[in-house]
């Protein structure tokens, strides 16, 4: 059965040439521009991070020859099994976005150059302890539920705070900032309330972190949000179709489906 969104398919149609896939990127920094331009804020401070979740090897060459050197995928076995396919292309490097089971620390440790989803000490423990044993370190943003929907992995926001203060104990994490994921909503002040409050979080964490924990970057903001998500602060953009076209799973595949819909 298809399950995927008909109207994402028409707004994101499938790229597969190194044309389509300037022509995309071109499109994306255009609109990062814009965004940018309309909150009075430096282009320099986002970065686009492309996800290639579901995207074959082929493609993966054709948009990393079209300048994308730093690719996101939502689930860690699909990115190792990436990364040992192009390990010939040197400059490739993988971020982690989606949610981790504590038994895959090891494989994260092995090879991600980033990590956006930790969301437990449990978790924090052990991939330090795999990253110590590697002689690696790995960036890592701190998720958050900003939604409250309880389907949204990531911590509560009232627990962030009492967690960040034990994340200097692991030395093999650098803490970068906070991720989330919006509300999936067509109401866009819900969606916004969740950028609004991670700006916030992450603005109160920045007074009193302690030493060595960066507070600086927000990842927030996808393909159908990321301009609304540059206007409230947005460091980091995690777009996926914008780029490669439309998915063919549907999102339930890579976040737990609404516990009550
Ligand atoms: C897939 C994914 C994205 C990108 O979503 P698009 O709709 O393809 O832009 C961003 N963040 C996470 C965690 C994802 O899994």
């Amino acid at each position: 059965m298809d399950t995927s969104d008909p109207s994402a398919a028409a707004r994101y149609p499938p790229a597969t040439t190194l044309a389509d896939f300037r022509h995309n990127l071109d499109a994306v920094q255009s609109r990062i521009q814009a965004a940018c331009q309309r909150a009075d804020r430096d282009p320099a401070g986002v970065r686009l991070l492309p996800v290639s979740k579901t995207i074959d090897e082929a493609r993966i060459r054709i948009v990393h020859a079209a300048g994308c050197t730093f690719l996101g995928e939502n689930k860690v076995q699909e990115a190792h099994a990436k990364w040992q396919a192009m390990a010939d292309l040197s400059d490739l490097r993988w971020s982690v976005i989606g949610h981790l089971q504590t038994n895959k620390a090891k494989l994260v440790a092995s090879f991600a150059s980033e990590f956006q989803a930790l969301d437990s000490l449990r978790l924090a423990r052990t991939l330090d302890r795999r990253l110590q044993e590697e002689g690696r370190s790995l960036d890592v943003f701190v998720q958050v539920n900003s939604s409250g929907e309880a389907s949204k992995y990531g911590l509560a926001p009232e627990d962030v705070a009492a967690f960040v203060r034990e994340l200097p104990a692991f030395s093999a994490l650098r803490v970068r900032g906070l991720m989330t994921l919006a509300a999936l909503s067509p109401d866009a002040e819900r969606v916004r309330a969740c950028f609004v409050l991670l700006r916030e979080l992450r603005d109160r964490l920045r007074q009193d972190a302690p030493d060595g924990i960066g507070m600086d970057e927000l990842s927030m903001g996808m393909s159908g949000d990321f301009e609304m998500a540059i206007e409230e602060g947005a460091t980091v953009v995690r777009v996926g179709q914008a780029i490669f076209g439309a998915r063919a799973l549907p999102d339930s595949h890579y976040w737990p489906a609404d516990l009550g819909a």
